[in-house]
């Protein structure tokens, strides 16, 4: 993120700026302005929003500013480098036929999300309707049947 933004950079290009709400008013670039008409907003995209009240375009507007219609926008290269979720490992929920019920899966930067199958050979990331189990169920089960100590912990990985 620059530490500029969007807005920024074209307010200091415009004259007799001062705010208007939660925007600003200016003198408008493309026309002659006596009074401020051109009203700038920031999209919460961080997108420059321009209005020239006397009805100049936003081309010309850009075009008086020495900018071009893209530096208006947020670049599409930092959406494509923010950093993306990624699968780190999957916790299989299995029933006591071992057939699989959900999955937990775990992300970095650290978060967590639940799916389970949804028959076709994909995922449905909803746990509606679907029996909620012990992790390791099948393991379990097999434990109480040799009546070994369980212990029942927070996380899967544990
Ligand atoms: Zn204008």
């Amino acid at each position: 993120m620059s530490s500029v933004t969007l807005v920024q950079n074209v307010l200091t290009r415009l004259e007799g700026v001062r705010r208007n709400g939660s925007g600003w008013m200016a003198r408008c670039p493309a026309h002659d302005d006596g009074r401020a008409s051109l009203s700038l907003g920031e999209g919460g995209d961080g997108r420059v929003l321009l209005k020239c009240f006397a009805g100049c375009e936003t081309p010309a507007i850009v075009a008086a500013l020495g900018l071009e219609m893209s530096d208006l926008f947020p670049p599409r290269e930092a959406e494509a480098a923010a950093p993306r979720a990624r699968i780190v490992t999957t916790y299989d929920y299995l029933d006591e036929n071992r057939k699989l019920l959900f999955q937990v899966v775990r992300y970095a930067p650290k978060d967590f999300r639940q799916r389970r199958p949804d028959g076709n050979g994909d995922w449905t990331w909803k746990l509606d309707g679907v029996r909620r189990v012990l992790y390791r169920l099948p393991e379990v089960l097999k434990s109480v049947a040799e009546e070994c100590t369980i212990y029942i912990t927070e996380g899967e990985r544990d």
